[in-house]
Order: structure tokens, then C-alpha cells, then sequence
């Protein structure tokens, strides 16, 4: 049996390695490292992809939510509500920005962003709601988008670990994740269902004033050549990395299929095991399973964890501490018990491995082995 591993980015290169190594040597006979055709190219494919009218690459996931929360021209002070069950990315970008971090509870089945928790989190100064599709289903966008119109908010969705998931309204039509609000933003980190080979990073955006503001800030504010309109910063995608992304690009479908192949043998292995909750499956969502995540009772998670390790089997804890207790956002003042579900799920969850490489003998191997520990 082959190695198991979280994420197996070799077995993916070993089936399209030659097409990307000749999408990597086309640049390099280029030389055109910085905004080389490949770029646009990617981000025209991506657009037609995402159904959304604006694609803007940049650097990675976390410059994203920055250029993002920039375009919205807001005030010190001004409060960014989003989910205390997310990676740091999504709230270090508001305290930069010198903006009032509002951290709400998720929801205990889904992990993603309570409406409930968000409703009562609304003040007279909130004027950001971030939604993380966290593992790779979507929070749900369509009471969020309600609060939105009725508080005149902005919403930017960190779709980072959802590229490809659908959201479905209650009237049956559906759009990407990312695709909503009034900004959502993505990262091609090497993991993500989308990776690439390195860092890399886009927004969508549906509305040309913010399209064009975006552009503007990732590429030093510069509206034509040495005349600057804004304040920016240097965030650019990598001509290398989006003629990558191109390659990755047409496979997306697939590999996704194939990541919801793995889950369902999972979630069905695991059905009748007391034990374990699989992941919920919200109805306003498709699942792309950027990560399997369950939840362990009875507080066995950490010596099932130890198990499966040494059984050569990786398992992690996505996210093991709730953000309000990290030394660098004790500033907020929180309390320890202000977020009950993040802590039970902070003890309680284990992502497993899940990647669309995955064989069916290592499958077996898995779930034999979660089993044997409960038996
Ligand atoms: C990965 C990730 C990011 C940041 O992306 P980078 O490309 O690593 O900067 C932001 N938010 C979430 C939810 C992520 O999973």
C-alpha cells in the first residue's frame, strides 16, 4: 500500500506531470515571469468557471481578504463580523486594518458561521460580514445576504477552502461559492482543491467599480503607468503559478467528484458508529471536502488521533485552539467562556485524510482502523 497522506500532491503529479511541466517550460522560454498571458488567460477560465463577471489574481489567500477589505473604503473602528472557527488569515487582515474584530460562534453541525450568532452580533458600527465556506461547504449565504440588504452591510466571503462548491437558493438556482457577496476571495495554496505550486490568490467580484478599485490596489494603486489613484500594495499572481493553474483548472471538476467519492465511503463506513458524527450536510450546499471532518465523543479525539499516527495514518486538528484565546488577539477582551460551541469543537474535531488520489486499499486501511479503535 501506497504511503497515506493528508493531502497527496505527489501521486496528483505523477498523473499530470508532463502537461504541467510544459505549461511551467512554455513561461520559462517566455520569461515573462510578471503578468505573462497565462495570467489573464487563467483568470478569463476561471471567470467562465465561477459564473461570476470578475476574477483578480493576486499573491494568496490572505493578501485577498486584505485587497478586499482595502476596496471597501472603511474607517478605523468600523466592525468586521465573521466566525471565531476559521484559519487566522481571516481575522488578522481586519485587526491590520485597524478595523473592530466581532467574533460570533458557528454552528455546532456544519462548523460554519451562525446567522443566529451573527444577528445578534449587529450593531450601528457593524459593516462587514466575512462567511468562511469552511471544509468546503457553504455558510449559509442566503440569510446572510438578508441581514446584508436590511443593515446595508458589505459581504466578503473566504471561499478559500470552497473553489468549485455550490450554494443552492431556496428558489433552486445556485452560483459558486465566492460568487455572492459583494466581494468573495480564494487561495491556491498547494492543498486547497485548487492549488498551485506555490502561493496564490484571487477575488470575484460581480461589480465593476470594486473589480476595478481591486486591480488598482494589488498592482501598487497604479492606474496607468506611474500615476497612482490609491494607496496599494504589490500582490500579483506568478505567471508560473496561473499557467499551472490553468492545467489544475480543467481537472477541478474531477478531483472534487472524487474528494465526495472518498466522503460518502466514509460517511457510510462510519453510519453506524456512536462514536463519531460525520460531517452535516447542509441543504443549501454542495460538499467539496476540502477537508473530512468529524467529531469524536466522549473526549477521545486526541487518543484516536495517536492511534491512527501510529498506525501511519495523519490525522489533524483543524482548528485546535478558538481564536479569541491566541495571545496576539487577547487585545479584544474576550472572555474564555464566551464561545461555547468553538470550544466543544476544538476538542472534538479530526480531519482524516482526504485528497482525490486516494485508493481504495488505503480507504479500507482508514476506516478499518478508526473502527478497530472503537471495537
Ligand atoms: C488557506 C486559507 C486562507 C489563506 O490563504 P493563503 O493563500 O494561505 O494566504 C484564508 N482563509 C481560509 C479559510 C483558508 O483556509
Amino acid at each position: 500500500m501506497r504511503e497515506i497522506q493528508m493531502v497527496d500532491l505527489k501521486a496528483q503529479y505523477e498523473k499530470i506531470g508532463p502537461e504541467i511541466d510544459k505549461a511551467i517550460k512554455s513561461v520559462l522560454e517566455s520569461t515573462a515571469f510578471i503578468k505573462g498571458p497565462d495570467v489573464r488567460l487563467f483568470e478569463e477560465e476561471l471567470q467562465a468557471y465561477m459564473g461570476v463577471k470578475h476574477v483578480i489574481s493576486c499573491a494568496n489567500g490572505t493578501d485577498a481578504l486584505y485587497l478586499a477589505m482595502m476596496a471597501l473604503d472603511l474607517k478605523p473602528g468600523d466592525e468586521v463580523i465573521t466566525t471565531n472557527f476559521t484559519f487566522i488569515a481571516t481575522v488578522e487582515v481586519v485587526a491590520l486594518l485597524g478595523l473592530k474584530l466581532i467574533i460570533v460562534d458557528p454552528e455546532p453541525g456544519t462548523f460554519n458561521i451562525s446567522v443566529e450568532a451573527v444577528k445578534k452580533a449587529i450593531t450601528p458600527a457593524t459593516k462587514v460580514i466575512v462567511p468562511v465556506h469552511l471544509f468546503g461547504q457553504c455558510a449559509d449565504m442566503e440569510s446572510i445576504m438578508e441581514l446584508e440588504q436590511k443593515h446595508n452591510l458589505f459581504v466578503i466571503e473566504d471561499a478559500a477552502q470552497a473553489t468549485g462548491a455550490d450554494y443552492f437558493y431556496r428558489d433552486g438556482t445556485k452560483k459558486k461559492a465566492g460568487t455572492i457577496g459583494h466581494i468573495g476571495t480564494t487561495s491556491f495554496f498547494p492543498s486547497k482543491n485548487l492549488g498551485c505550486y506555490g502561493d496564490g490568490g484571487a477575488l470575484y467580484t460581480n461589480d465593476d467599480t470594486f473589480a476595478r478599485k481591486l486591480r488598482s490596489i494589488a498592482n501598487h494603486g497604479m492606474k496607468v503607468r506611474y500615476h497612482y489613484d490609491d494607496i496599494g500594495v504589490n500582490s500579483r499572481l506568478d505567471t508560473i503559478q496561473a499557467a499551472i493553474l490553468r492545467v489544475k483548472l480543467k481537472y477541478l471538476s474531477e478531483f472534487n467528484k472524487a474528494r465526495k467519492a472518498v466522503a460518502d465511503k466514509y460517511d457510510k463506513a462510519f453510519s453506524g458508529c456512536h462514536s463519531i458524527a460525520v460531517p452535516e450536510k447542509a441543504r443549501y450546499s454542495s460538499h467539496i471536502y476540502h477537508q473530512y471532518t468529524i467529531k469524536v465523543k466522549d473526549g477521545k479525539r486526541d487518543e484516536l488521533k495517536k492511534f491512527l499516527e501510529s498506525n501511519n495514518i495523519p490525522a489533524m486538528v483543524y482548528y485546535p485552539g478558538p481564536l479569541h484565546l491566541q495571545k496576539a488577539y487577547g487585545y479584544l477582551g474576550y472572555k474564555e467562556n464566551d464561545f461555547p460551541v468553538t470550544a466543544a469543537l476544538c476538542k472534538e474535531v479530526l480531519s482524516l485524510p482526504m485528497h482525490p488520489d486516494m485508493e481504495q486499499d488505503q480507504l479500507d486501511y482508514i476506516i478499518d482502523n478508526v473502527l478497530k479503535f472503537f471495537n
